[in-house]
């Protein structure tokens, strides 16, 4: 997905190698009766792998539905897949996951590239030498441009915010074309409220790559995530429950408990909720192809929405009449909404300090994913980590030393 930079990489300290994949988990010697709870993918492989060892596995889902917020479902008026909480594009470096997908669904080449609506003109990103030569009407070769764009950067040895930081890479022009307005609206305050760390990896191209993500494996699931999850979870050892709510209090039927819902919901948000930013979708339908990309952000401040997703064209291998199109809106997640993208500023960071140092005290529970862990966290990453706290589970099982509540701190 095109998350506008923020907040994506923060605290993965992994406290295990990677699980390798071909290497066979100790089985444990008796038959353990672990939950999983959430059938996203944190849920799904990770009791995908404990069943494969041998354990029963329970899986608990509050939804109707599997695959978590990856959910696509295909609309019955138009046919087209529709990514119902947002675009999920799978991209990956990480060959054995690229592998363990490919099990399970079959993957169609997709390759992703983003459109922004800017100051009335349209332009590709990430930014790169084309947009550099059209916002600025030149027709300047990849060293010329990189010194065109260090002419117009502003000189800080040391930036002390997104603005400070972006203005220093880029300067002024291109910032309020491109991030200012679109941060603002996507993070609900000023760009200059968010930290300089999260625009280190600023990608800026100084040739025509308009590639979205720089990944070598990229794709779609040919019919759909929802799908491929649901083969993940179709084995003996695997018992699903939907529409059915797990709370603390259930966990003594378990040997062990996988939370993969919000880490702060564990505790009944009992000292505070974490910061969640969450979208609120505009549905509509349109005949043919009706933007002619898959995403188009709109990057104006004025524009209340961040983008506009056409869903028919996150599958190019097929054929619709009719179009079905998101308006996206960003704003501040309340207790009933979805939460969709932690905020990780200072506030934040102090409570989450605190539900971890409470998580690590309990025994029998490990917090994993994206909600327990509190962190953004792609498809893949997501796949990598079930995996090793899968892998770890089995290892402290059969050393006999406890499970940890987190395999990978989220701090
Ligand atoms: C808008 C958006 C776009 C994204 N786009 C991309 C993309 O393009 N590419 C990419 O790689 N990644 C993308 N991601 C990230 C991707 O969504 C995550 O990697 C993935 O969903 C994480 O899976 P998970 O199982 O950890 O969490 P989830 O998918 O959130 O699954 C957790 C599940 O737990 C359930 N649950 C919670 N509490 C309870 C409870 N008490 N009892 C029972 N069930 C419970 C929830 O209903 C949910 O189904 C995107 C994320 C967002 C928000």
């Amino acid at each position: 997905m095109n998350l506008p930079l923020c907040l994506k990489r923060q605290g993965a300290r992994s406290l295990e190698s990677d699980t390798d994949m071909t290497e066979q988990p100790p089985i444990p010697a008796r038959k353990l009766h672990v939950a999983m709870v959430g059938a996203g993918l944190s849920g799904a492989v990770a009791g995908r792998a404990l069943a494969e060892a041998g354990c029963r596995v329970t899986v608990l889902e509050v939804r109707p539905h599997v695959a978590g917020n990856c959910h696509t479902e295909r609309c019955p008026e138009t046919g087209v897949m529709v990514h119902v909480y947002g675009p999920h594009i799978f991209h990956t470096d990480d060959a054995q996951v690229w592998e363990y997908v490919n099990r399970f669904a079959t993957m169609m080449p997709y390759h992703h590239r983003v459109r922004a609506t800017a100051q009335d003109q349209v332009y590709a990103l990430p930014v790169n030498l084309h947009t550099i030569n059209q916002f600025f009407g030149q027709t300047l070769r990849p060293d010329a441009a990189r010194a065109f764009v260090a002419e117009r950067s502003q000189d800080n040895a040391d930036p002390q915010n997104f603005e400070e930081q972006a203005l220093q890479m880029i300067g002024r022009e291109l910032y309020e074309a491109f991030f200012q307005g679109y941060t603002t609206k996507q993070w609900g305050c000023s760009p200059r409220a968010l930290p300089a760390a999260i625009l280190k990896r600023l990608p800026l191209r100084f040739n025509y790559d308009d590639s979205y993500f720089a990944h070598r494996f990229q794709g779609m699931p040919r019919d759909g995530y929802t799908d491929m999850v649901a083969r993940i979870l179709d084995h003996s050892g695997i018992t699903l429950h939907l529409n059915t709510p797990f709370v603390a209090a259930d966990a003594d039927a378990f040997d062990h408990v996988f939370w993969s819902g919000p880490l702060d919901g564990w505790f009944d948000h009992d000292i505070g909720h974490l910061g969640y930013r969450t979208l609120d979708f505009e549905r509509f339908t349109a005949p043919g192809d009706w933007q002619g990309c898959a995403v188009m952000n709109y990057t104006d401040a004025d524009m209340p929405f961040t983008r506009i997703t056409e869903h028919k064209h996150f599958a190019p291998w097929e054929a619709h009449e009719k179009s079905v199109l998101y308006r996206e809106y960003s704003r501040a997640c309340g207790p009933g909404d979805i939460p969709y993208y932690p905020i990780r500023l200072v506030a934040e960071q102090a409570l989450l300090a605190r539900y971890v140092a409470r998580a690590q005290a309990l025994s029998g529970v490990t917090f994993m994913g994206r909600l327990g862990s509190y962190r953004y966290l792609d498809m893949d990453v997501t796949i990598r980590e079930a995996l090793n706290t899968a892998g770890m589970f089995l290892r402290q099982t059969h050393a006999g030393t406890p499970m940890p509540g987190f395999a990978v701190s989220p701090l």
